[in-house]
């Protein structure tokens, strides 16, 4: 359901966009496929028309000369739009693969190249200490084993243990709950969805750096987020409006093959191959979405501010933006014995970029007001709105709690909204 006219028609401004974003696309070859589609489109109509007509001249008596060259003429027609069928499907397997890689169009007040900041949350704490980074702590506390996960599965693999453990479960339920409590509909989703779902999402698991494993004679992948799972689940449904927005909360753990990403600073749990997410998505009208774009920053700000985190509110340039956002708003925690800030989340709207791919729509109302409360002439579907946000990346919050909630003594001081997930835990230390 890619718009091809809509990129016809507004080339110049699909490649300004395509070069803002720091894009791989090429439109100019996406419409130059789709015009020679057209054009290949018609002449199959032509040569099927043509074959129909040549059978239907067979019909009656005629000489049977005259029946064996139209039985020559069919098989010739026949064997033609075989050929332009065939020569159909390649131009438009390459149109469609082609136009995935153009990116969704992009929010008119979103920066450039460079984010700009919203909003900055809490206050670095002053250590009057030596501060360990995570690694250090994870290790003396025996709570983070790099040395069993580099065994078992390779480098960037870890397992969590003791406290570390119930951090993690703790981060997940708690997280959950609070967005339960704000209305979200609880789910937990397949974390192997199929290839063409992801493509669908906007992902691209063909590509040469791709983030994403794929599983061998099989058309399954091992998804990085709970967003595809969740988005997949509405594709080819047509939603009433009044059931709109659809909020969900997903919890699934996360695979990415970090291509390309040796070098970056990625110490411990900053940058593994796996992890446990809490992701919010939302189903919802054209017009909702920039409002609820809003309502999820505001719901992360609220999490992380109750966890007593120092952060900032990025407002993300178009080069950072991938391929599906309209806009995005990435929340940045300072890390002290990282010495830096991190990625705690982000938050997109994907606009209508995802439902035209995965076929989500809805029909709008029409308005029973207008009518006097008389049954009105049903409206033609729309395309859904789509959006996504991080509740809780779970290695990056476990290294934001333990490098700015450490202790002189070594322990850990467990946030409070936590503690009671923690089974009454409210400090991490080695026995
Ligand atoms: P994304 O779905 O790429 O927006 O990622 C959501 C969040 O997951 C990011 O904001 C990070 O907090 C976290 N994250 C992303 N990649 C990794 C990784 N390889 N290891 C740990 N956390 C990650």
């Amino acid at each position: 359901y890619i718009d091809f006219k809509a990129i016809r028609e507004n080339l110049e401004e699909v490649r300004d966009n395509c070069r803002r974003r720091n894009s791989g696309a090429d439109p100019d070859l996406v419409v130059s496929l789709y015009n020679e589609f057209v054009e290949v489109s018609r002449e199959c109509d032509r040569a099927r028309a043509a074959r129909n007509e040549n059978s239907k001249s067979m019909k009656g008596q005629m000489e049977p000369s005259d029946r064996q060259a139209l039985i020559e003429k069919g098989q010739q027609l026949k064997d033609e739009l075989g050929r332009l069928e065939g020569r159909l499907t390649d131009i438009q397997n390459t149109m469609q693969r082609e136009a995935q890689k153009i990116p969704n169009l992009t929010h008119p007040q979103t920066p450039d190249t460079e984010p700009v900041l919203v909003k900055q949350v809490g206050e670095p704490r002053d250590f009057k200490f030596k501060i360990k980074d995570h690694v250090e702590l994870g290790e003396a506390l025996d709570i983070i084993d790099f040395d069993a996960g580099a065994q078992v599965s390779g480098s960037k693999f870890y397992y969590l243990r003791n406290e570390g453990a119930l951090l993690e479960l703790a981060l997940v339920h708690w997280t959950f709950a609070k967005a339960v409590s704000k209305g979200f509909v609880p789910v937990t989703t397949p974390d192997l969805v199929r290839s063409s779902v992801l493509e669908m999402c906007g992902f691209q698991p063909r590509a040469d750096n791709t983030q994403v494993y794929s599983i061998a004679d099989s058309p399954l992948c091992l998804t990085g987020t709970a967003e595809v799972p969740l988005a997949g689940s509405y594709m080819n449904r047509i939603l009433k409006s009044a059931d709109l927005p659809i909020c969900m909360v997903g919890f699934g753990r996360c695979f990415r093959t970090e291509a390309g990403a040796a070098g970056m600073a990625g110490k411990g749990l900053y940058r593994v191959h796996q992890f446990s997410k809490v992701e919010l998505f939302i189903l919802c009208t054209p017009q909702q979405s920039e409002d609820l774009l809003k309502r999820l920053v505001d719901f992360e700000e609220e999490l992380y501010a109750e966890l007593g985190l120092h952060f900032k509110i990025l407002d993300m340039p178009a080069s950072d933006l991938g391929a599906p956002a309209e806009r995005k708003f990435d929340m940045e925690a300072w890390m002290p014995g990282l010495q830096r800030y991190g990625e705690l989340s982000s938050a997109s709207n994907c606009t209508d970029y995802q439902s035209r791919r995965l076929n989500i729509r809805y029909r709008p109302d029409a308005d029973a007001a207008a009518s006097g409360g008389k049954k009105q002439k049903k409206l033609p579907t729309e395309f859904v709105h789509t959006l996504n946000a991080t509740a809780c990346a779970v290695p990056r919050l476990v290294v934001a709690i333990l490098e700015n909630f450490q202790q002189e003594d070594g322990t850990v001081v467990i946030p409070k909204p936590l503690i009671p997930y923690m089974g009454g835990v409210d400090r991490i230390m080695k026995f």
